[in-house]
């Protein structure tokens, strides 16, 4: 018997709980860890005082109630002791009613909860700011289940497509693009979600959202998917990129024409060459190539200024490019060099026609300002391809040569390269 109790204290010795017994309100018995939790020299500085001595005074009025109260709780409820001379401590206290022992003798024990509390706390903060992360980044944040459903948004979400938070939770994510990709995302989500395979996880796509009044827009899309459980959710994070697709176009605009006329400058030109030449070596039809450098520049840029120039040259390239086809180029590849490539041709002197048509346009007076106009002419060699060359380099040459015997021969005309010989 002796043997057995001496079993049970060393088991109350060995618990890292508070437990201590109350009779009458009082501290009867209290274990080693209750004394060490307490931050008590020895079992005499806490016996025979009230437990509410050694409980923070925010929970002066719950353990008023009576500690009676407390022995219904099967889980126990959370408290706040007050060591002597130390920092409260989080608990969660338990009481039971010890039934065969004198009247009024309770059980009370003390769990620590405060690594726990500090834990969950910490996890809460990192939550608010994560919270506070996805309310401020630009990007858009949404969740979606693997049924396509959107569990969460972030406010950047309710911007981008201008829908309101409760308008987008709950419903599938299709809402957010245009048809040609919500046609296929069913399918695209199931396949993935049964087979692993997928065109996005972990790297980004750009794609096209679509915003709630209709409008697309260019995006950037990049997805992760984390595992809940035996949830599967899916965070896409959403970048509109319409201000980088627009530089990236104006970059692409500027490398590609010329700033003054806005036609196409020479690697443009080049481009289309040579496009044309391997859809005029498929299509069999003449493809001509003019080259246009206007008569008498300079004296207009001497006598009227360089502003005056600027807007000879403008209109120039106006008129040249009406009195071509719309498929037709017309490129500026210097100063006051001009090229055309008339693709096409149902035979190759139909591009005579056109040469008179740019002359007679070029040749109408120019204003230059409110009371002066400028006159200029254009001296126009033609190459014709597949007969005078079949690369760019070749045609260009035969273009060039034609141009200047039209300068020689008095300028203002135009002239084929084919023609030369027998013209002279
Ligand atoms: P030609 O009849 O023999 O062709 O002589 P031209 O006077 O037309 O002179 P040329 O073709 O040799 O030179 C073209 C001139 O165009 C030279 C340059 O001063 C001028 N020029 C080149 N680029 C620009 C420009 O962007 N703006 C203006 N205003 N002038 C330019
Ligand atoms: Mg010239």
């Amino acid at each position: 018997m002796t043997e057995k109790h001496d079993w049970e204290a060393e088991l109350l010795c060995a618990i890292s709980n508070l437990v201590c017994v109350l009779n009458q309100g009082r501290i009867t018995y209290i274990n080693p860890a209750g004394i060490t939790m307490l931050s008590a020299k020895d079992a005499d500085a806490v016996l025979g005082h009230e437990l509410a001595d050694f409980v923070h005074a925010d929970y002066a009025d719950l353990l008023a109630l009576g500690i009676e109260a407390f022995a219904e709780e099967e889980a126990g409820i959370p408290l706040k002791l007050r060591p002597i001379n130390a920092s409260p401590i989080d608990v969660q206290m338990r009481v039971r009613e010890l039934k065969d022992r004198a009247d009024g003798d309770y059980m009370v024990e003390c769990r620590d909860i405060s690594n726990y509390i500090r834990a969950s706390e910490d996890a809460r903060r990192r939550e608010q700011r994560l919270g506070g992360v996805l309310a401020t980044v630009g990007d858009a944040i949404i969740t979606i289940d693997q049924k396509g459903i959107m569990q969460t948004v972030n406010p950047a979400a309710e911007r981008m497509f201008g829908y309101a938070k409760n308008e987008m939770i709950a419903q599938n994510v299709k809402l957010l693009m245009p048809d040609q990709y919500a046609d296929h995302h069913d399918q695209y989500l199931d396949h993935h979600v049964k087979s692993g395979e997928s065109r996005l996880i972990g790297r980004s796509r750009e794609l096209e959202g679509q915003h709630k009044d209709g409008t697309r827009f260019p995006i950037e899309l990049s997805v992760t998917e984390l595992r809940e459980g035996t949830q599967r959710l899916f965070t896409g994070v959403v970048r509109d990129i319409t201000e980088r697709r627009k530089a990236q176009e104006k970059i692409e605009h500027l490398a590609h024409h010329d700033p003054l006329t806005g036609l196409p400058n020479r690697n443009l030109f080049t481009e289309r060459m040579e496009r044309a030449i391997y859809r005029a070596k498929r299509s069999g039809k003449p493809l001509g190539l003019m080259f246009v450098d206007l008569d008498k520049f300079k004296p207009i840029n001497d006598q009227l200024g360089h502003e005056a120039g600027d807007t000879v040259l403008k209109t120039v390239a106006e008129r040249m490019a009406h009195c071509v086809r719309t498929s037709d180029t017309v490129a500026r590849i210097g100063g006051d060099e001009f090229v055309a490539i008339l693709e096409n041709l149902d035979h190759w002197e139909s591009a005579a026609v056109v040469a008179q048509k740019i002359i007679r346009a070029l040749t109408q007076p120019i204003d230059v300002s409110t009371n002066k106009t400028a006159q200029v002419g254009a001296s126009i060699g033609i190459a014709i391809f597949p007969g005078d060359g079949n690369t760019l380099d070749d045609l260009s040459r035969a273009a060039d040569v034609a141009m200047y015997a039209v300068k020689e021969a008095g300028r203002n005309n135009f002239k084929f390269f084919n023609q030369l010989n027998s013209a002279a």
